[in-house]
């Protein structure tokens, strides 16, 4: 009995991952997929998962072999380090959904995202670009006072309807990550919105076509993923997509050497913690925030590069 237990907890942590994003979707186009990616509530469903895992971390770090450290790169920081501040390291915020839906943790309550907003903007914070950050660390570029990055990943509708107002009152701009196949699907951001938020200074960057594990493809797969994703943002909005986020936070060493090849720069992960692009451009990590995690915690992950 006990054993089938730790199988099958054993088993939602090899499907989900240490992951704050979504369940794989092979095209947004039913509403029935919609519907399994973001599900209302229910004890089976990934929302619930995430917040395990999401409390799990704050103890121990995941043991999943998929997001040990590629071994040609540098090391990070131990985690030996708690509370010592990082160098030259920024909070990059990041969220899915901006929307009210009681119970899913990746559905951030707009109310919520503006007292946070309004939070940062009170304190002084200025948020910048991926780019800008990038430029800093290796062109010399200057950051203004308390920089800070916001994300979304997915490229949810609501990051048009719901947070860009939100961001815009305070003079705030965003990075989107989208995954290409959900363009235009229901829910999803269509490609006449994605061309307004660049006009207004968001980024649109690399989230694959497909949102597929990357560490389950042949490499051949993992270039298709990247190659088509990039070109298609980089043809329909007239940029340059220079930046990844990887599904579920999954990647290894082969997934690295195919963004190299496909012509990223930098790639940010689901790890906790303030960026340290200067230790490693491929793993940077981010804050994750979710629905319940209130004000309180919401502070403390933006006073603690090692929260
Ligand atoms: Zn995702």
């Amino acid at each position: 009995m006990e054993k089938k237990i730790i199988g099958a907890l054993l088993f939602v942590f090899l499907v989900f991952g240490s992951s704050g994003c979504a369940r794989p979707l092979s095209s947004p186009t039913s509403q029935t997929q919609i519907t399994t990616l973001i599900p209302a509530s229910g004890p089976d469903q990934p929302e619930s998962v995430n917040d395990q895992v999401e409390l799990s971390n704050d103890q121990v770090k995941p043991s999943n072999d998929t997001v040990k450290l590629p071994r040609d790169l540098p090391n990070p920081p131990s985690d030996g380090q708690a509370n010592v501040p990082k160098a030259q390291t920024v909070p990059i915020l990041y969220y899915h959904s901006v929307m009210q839906e009681t119970g899913n943790e990746l559905r951030m309550p707009p109310e919520q995202f503006e007292a946070q907003m309004a939070y940062l903007h009170d304190k002084g914070y200025q948020s910048i670009s991926l780019d800008q950050l990038y430029q800093a660390t290796y062109a010399g570029g200057a950051l203004p006072e308390n920089p800070f990055v916001i994300t979304f990943d997915d490229g949810y509708v609501d990051n048009y309807t719901n947070a860009f107002p939100i961001l815009s009152k305070y003079g705030f701009t965003a990075t989107v990550f989208m995954v290409t196949s959900y363009i235009n699907g229901e829910g999803f951001l269509s490609l006449t919105q994605l061309k307004e938020l660049v006009t207004n200074g968001w980024e649109i960057e690399g989230h694959t076509t497909s949102h597929p594990h990357l560490t389950k493809l042949d490499v051949s797969a993992v270039l298709g993923e990247l190659q088509l994703s990039k070109e298609l943002l980089e043809k329909e909005l007239g940029l340059v997509v220079d930046f990844f986020a990887y599904p579920y936070g999954d990647f290894n060493a082969t997934v690295v050497q195919a963004l190299k090849d496909t012509g990223y720069l930098m790639a940010v992960t689901t790890e906790r913690g303030w960026a340290d692009v200067s230790t490693d451009a491929w793993q940077v990590e981010r804050v994750y925030c979710y629905a319940s995690m209130g004000m309180d915690e919401f502070t403390r992950r933006m006073h603690n590069p090692n929260y």
